[in-house]
């Protein structure tokens, strides 16, 4: 097959990490006769250098032209003080937008390898840890109106039946994929849009009769992901909310640097990324963990190309990258061999197999 990838290297550590993944898609490429062509785009604080604007229209189109997006992290203290509209992570959200990606799907999952990375207590993590966060991505309060008038700012948290109603489509089908049990994260005691969340999530449950739906407000599941987090499976809820859940779920499963992400929408067009930022404190240090990244490349093979064999190789290399006892700085412990961005893609590269 011949797919188009758009490729958004970004700031601080992105180009760093989206080398060794762009590595380990060739080398796919390679074993399983595919052709990957790659088409650079300036977005974020790289983009403001260069354009004055952290994601031109030319580099949104460049995008939309794709077969995909493969994207690193943006943004960095040197942007710290630019203007709202004008700051690197606008770019972000308009690339999200202007793809229309509503879907995030975050996967929380402990590797067995890194069980002692983990930094809740051994019988918590002993019960599995393997849920899904699905992410409501371009509405809710981070797409709301944002302005400030004398000593006081306003951020507006809005959402209609229809935005709700096609994530939480999303929700169930992930769960009936799964183990069929669906938890619904909203404030319904507090904010007007969760109560509408969850009408319309109680309302879609007539149609899935299959998957258990569960109601949970999100302080209770903030303490609930490291209080007992086997008990979850698939969780779907709005955008703030997942992206504070997402994080710490993220971090119970060792580091962020681990964590891969889709993001789709009405289209197999889809947005690849790892969880984390652009990680300024360790940038240009060749220190990165790009595992997230590389799984992420993973999931753009299974969910937008429909290459599951070539994403399982992925994964499999990864997993024997770890059993081989190869650690990065942020999950490196006792007896284990520590490497830097580039060897482990290289160490990776040479664990993947063809079939
Ligand atoms: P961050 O995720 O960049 O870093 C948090 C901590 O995790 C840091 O100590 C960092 O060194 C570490 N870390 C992150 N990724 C790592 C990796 N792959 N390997 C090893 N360690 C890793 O979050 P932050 O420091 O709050 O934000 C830094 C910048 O990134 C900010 O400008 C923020 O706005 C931006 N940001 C961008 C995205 C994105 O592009 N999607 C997401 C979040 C934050």
């Amino acid at each position: 097959m011949v797919k188009n990838i758009a490729v958004i290297r970004g700031d601080g550590i992105g180009p760093e990490i989206v080398e060794q993944a762009l590595k380990v898609l060739d080398k796919v490429a390679e074993l399983y006769g595919h052709t990957f062509h790659y088409t650079d785009v300036d977005m974020g604080g790289c983009a403001i250098d260069k354009y004055g604007d952290p994601l031109p229209a030319s580099e949104l189109e460049k995008c939309l032209a794709s077969d995909s997006v493969l994207l690193g992290a943006v943004g960095g203290n040197k942007w710290n003080d630019v203007p709202g509209p004008m700051r690197p992570e606008k770019g972000l959200l308009r690339l999200r937008a202007g793809m229309g990606v509503y879907s995030n799907n975050r996967p929380a999952k402990i590797w067995h390898q890194l069980a002692d990375a983990s930094p809740l207590k051994k019988e918590i993590v002993e019960k599995g840890i393997d849920f899904i966060i699905v992410r409501e991505l371009i509405g809710g309060i981070y797409f709301g109106e944002h302005k400030t008038e004398g000593d006081v700012a306003t951020d507006v948290l809005k959402y209609s039946e229809a935005e709700i109603e096609r994530i939480g489509r999303i929700g169930f089908e992930t769960a009936r994929k799964r183990s069929k049990r669906l938890c619904s994260v909203e404030k319904s005691n507090v904010l007007d849009s969760s109560r509408l969340w969850k009408k319309v999530m109680h309302r879609l449950a007539e149609e899935y009769p299959d998957v258990e739906l569960s109601d949970m407000l999100v302080d209770n599941c903030a303490m609930q992901i490291v209080k007992n987090p086997a008990q979850f499976d698939v969780v779907v809820t709005e955008n703030m909310f997942g992206d504070i859940l997402s994080d710490e779920a993220s971090m119970i499963t060792g580091s962020i640097g681990m964590i891969p992400s889709s993001s789709l929408g009405a289209t197999t067009c889809g947005l690849y990324e790892p969880i984390h930022g652009s990680a300024p404190d360790i940038a240009g240090m060749d220190v990165a963990n790009p595992i997230g990244t590389i799984l992420s490349a993973a999931m753009m093979l299974r969910f937008s190309f429909d290459m599951p064999r070539e994403a399982q190789a992925i994964e499999n290399a990864v997993s024997a990258y770890l059993d081989a006892g190869y650690r990065t700085a942020d999950i490196m412990s006792e007896e284990m061999t520590q490497v830097g961005c580039s060897a482990c893609g290289a160490l990776i590269i040479k664990h993947l197999k063809g079939e």
